[in-house]
């Protein structure tokens, strides 16, 4: 054990990291930015080579030593790279680029909101990260990467670009001001489809912001010719550097649980499939590392308006032949994607995880944009924070129960992915029962909550301030049926 030591210094070991391609299986160094095979076009993960040596250590001292960190006071090691030898283990303590991203709650759904579902439950809310989603996760994985290629190959410009549903932009944005020179940040968005408060993050952070008329997948394919031609550093989940920061979701979940994920179901939404290619990565980590004996479920859920991972697996698996969708409007707006990007990392890894966890250990489900939005309602009525794309893995717990996928008191921890208050213009038209025709949602009275005014203005002219507060006050009671104290 060459940690036993010191819990808290710097870790001392360091991985041999490459990429390889999941088309033709090639491999290449990481001393350069590469997003798509040279050979083949095809996406990469990222391995360490010398990982099968971290498995001479036990996995109660990996438990111990991340528990130890826990209490860390060193920055570089208090985010997601407490969990330094499962991630990038080839930056340097300088490297590391640390906003206080990752250790989000885990908070049990109350009594009444776990009797309403029929099921235990639990929302991580990733959207607590310093951007308000899980995407700085990635960032900070990302981020710290390009630091360290910028300080081995003396680079004096590197302008980084993302395509973005918001949440991409927003992070990345946030992770380039941080860093500075010579950082310059560029994003590019579907000009109308991020809500004001997604656009906002980019703007505030200094982003250069450009938007062009279509959706996400009109945006990648115009970085993609970027990346492709010139030299910018790409920042979307064909990095895989981000996919793999996002790993530490899945290990922050374990931990929680104190190692134990028997009887446990992660569901993550799918819009690009970055993420829940990263949960499953993570989760098959620790197994191998003999860090959790159990592998959760793993349930991926779509909307019906941007369902092609769903379509893929709904097929015989014989028959199963992958094709994009075109998008309908959806509330789950930052996973309303047809041809996500890393739809070959999420047969890969199903098939990693089902040979690791069985026949059935990894599920997609589809759900309604009803049920989205009532899902973000109830979830957040009960006293969570979460997003529409949170709101989703509620709508696809309460679909996964209904076709049995669960087991009786199977914990289901759902990823809510951002914050709310990103999306709060879906609850408005809710509320206002305002959603254009094509979304397909119809409010119910019961879900629905505004502001009613007491009093008005003209009345309050007409009165002295005394006088208002008296009736001002009369009509809350009223409104309240107050009784008068004894
Ligand atoms: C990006 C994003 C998603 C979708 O994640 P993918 O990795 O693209 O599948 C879901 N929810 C939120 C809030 C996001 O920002
Ligand atoms: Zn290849």
């Amino acid at each position: 054990m060459y940690f036993s030591s010191d819990f808290y210094m710097f870790p001392a070991y360091r991985g041999r990291m490459q990429y390889r391609c999941l088309g033709c299986g090639n491999v290449y160094g990481v001393d350069e930015l590469l997003y798509t095979c040279p050979a083949c076009s095809n996406v990469f993960i990222l391995e360490d080579t010398t990982f099968d040596s971290l498995q001479e250590t036990p996995g109660q001292d990996w438990r111990d030593l991340f528990d130890a960190r826990a209490a860390t006071k060193r920055p570089e090691l208090r985010g997601i790279f407490r969990y330094y030898e499962l991630m990038a283990p080839i930056l340097e303590e300088g490297d590391i680029v640390c906003l206080g991203e990752g250790i989000t709650p885990v908070v049990p759904a109350n009594a009444e909101l776990t009797a309403l579902v029929g099921q235990p439950l639990a929302f991580k809310h990733d959207g607590q990260n310093p951007s308000a989603s899980f995407k700085d996760r990635g960032m900070a994985c990302a981020f710290s990467v390009l630091k360290h290629l910028v300080r081995i190959n003396n680079w004096d410009e590197v302008l980084t670009i993302c395509a973005s549903t918001g949440d991409t932009s927003a992070a990345a944005a946030l992770y380039a001001a941080y860093v500075g020179e010579p950082l310059k940040s560029v994003v590019l968005l579907p000009q109308g489809k991020v809500t004001p408060q997604q656009i906002a993050q980019p703007l505030g952070s200094g982003a250069i912001v450009l938007e062009i008329p279509g959706v996400f997948d009109d945006c990648m394919k115009v970085v993609e010719h970027l990346a492709e031609r010139y030299r910018v550093a790409l920042l979307n989940s064909k990095n895989a550097w981000r996919i793999l920061g996002q790993e530490s979701y899945a290990f922050e979940v374990a931990q929680w649980r104190d190692w134990n994920m028997a009887n446990t179901a992660v569901f993550v939404p799918i819009g690009n499939a970055g993420n829940i290619t990263a949960v499953m990565a993570g989760f098959l980590k620790m197994h191998r590392l003999g860090m959790i004996e159990h592998l959760p479920r793993i349930v991926g859920v779509q909307s019906h308006h941007a369902d092609p991972v769903y379509k893929y697996y709904a097929q015989a698996p014989e028959a199963r032949e992958y094709k994009a969708v075109s998008v309908q409007p959806s509330v789950a707006q930052a996973a309303m994607i047809g041809n996500p990007v890393s739809f070959p990392r999420v047969k890969y890894f199903q098939e990693q995880y089902e040979k690791a966890a069985g026949s059935g250990s990894f599920q997609v489900v589809q759900v309604t944009e009803q049920g989205i939005i009532e899902g973000m309602l109830r979830a957040n009525r009960h006293g969570h924070i979460v997003c529409t794309q949170g709101g989703e893995c509620l709508a696809g717990l309460i679909e996964a129960k209904a076709r049995g996928i669960l087991e009786d008191g199977e914990l289901a921890i759902l990823d809510a992915t951002a914050h709310a208050l990103k999306f709060i213009d879906f609850q408005r038209m809710y509320f206002e029962d305002s959603f254009p025709g094509d979304y397909r949602i119809f409010p119910r009275k019961a879900l629905q909550n505004l502001p009613e005014l007491v009093i008005d203005a003209a009345r309050k002219q007409a009165l002295s301030p005394e006088q208002f507060t008296q009736e001002a006050a009369q009509a809350v009671v009223e409104r309240l049926e107050l009784r008068e104290r004894d």
